[in-house]
């Protein structure tokens, strides 16, 4: 009989066990893009918050934003294969923020200054990326730079990175980020 009433409640416990499961799974906020809804787990880093996308929405909004800023920037060309875990974009101050060495942010800022009067190696429009392959940059040693930059527009530094983004095979950890208002650097991330 004891043994009985025991099979009972251990039956009850796991019953339980399993509600809660599904009810606490039910409740968990979704994952959801913020365009089509459908399931997102690219992060989209815009400062103060993250935004979540699918991959073809996170880089429509990109695209957008990109469109939208004014602003000189130097960009390297992500390696998604060896660094997966996102594009980011630090401004000038960021990199202080974030302990980079001073001849780093310097090099950003000589390579930003170099932007200026420039055109687009592509489509010869006024130039507002410096632009430079993978191959001239060891992350995140941007003080070792010594390659010379191509310019580009942001329609045709978009046109480059774009693929890249789509096709990488992991999703963005660290996030997309949004191009910021101040001058800066696009990067991977090294950890
Ligand atoms: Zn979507
Ligand atoms: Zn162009």
């Amino acid at each position: 009989m004891i043994e009985y009433i025991e099979n009972i409640i251990y039956a009850i416990i796991v019953l339980l066990v399993i509600i809660i499961f599904i009810v606490g799974k039910r409740h968990a906020k979704p994952a959801v893009c913020a365009t089509c809804k459908g399931k997102a787990s690219n992060y989209y880093d815009i400062g103060s918050n993250t935004d979540l996308y699918c991959r073809p929405h996170l880089v429509e909004r990109w695209k957008k934003d990109m469109q939208l800023s004014k602003i000189n920037m130097m960009a390297i060309e992500p390696d998604f294969a060896k660094y997966p875990y996102g594009y980011i974009y630090d401004s000038e101050a960021d990199m202080v923020k974030w302990n980079y060495p001073k001849g780093a942010v310097q090099k950003v800022k000589e390579y930003v200054l170099m932007v200026s009067g420039k055109n687009c190696a592509d489509c010869n429009n006024e130039a507002s990326v410096a632009y430079f392959l993978k191959q001239d940059f060891k992350p995140s040693f941007f003080e070792k730079m010594t390659a010379m930059p191509t310019f580009l527009c942001k329609t045709c530094f978009v046109k480059k990175v774009e693929p890249l983004i789509l096709g990488a095979k992991e999703d963005f950890e660290e996030g997309l980020y949004a191009p910021g208002k101040e001058s800066g650097a696009y990067h991977v991330q090294v950890y």
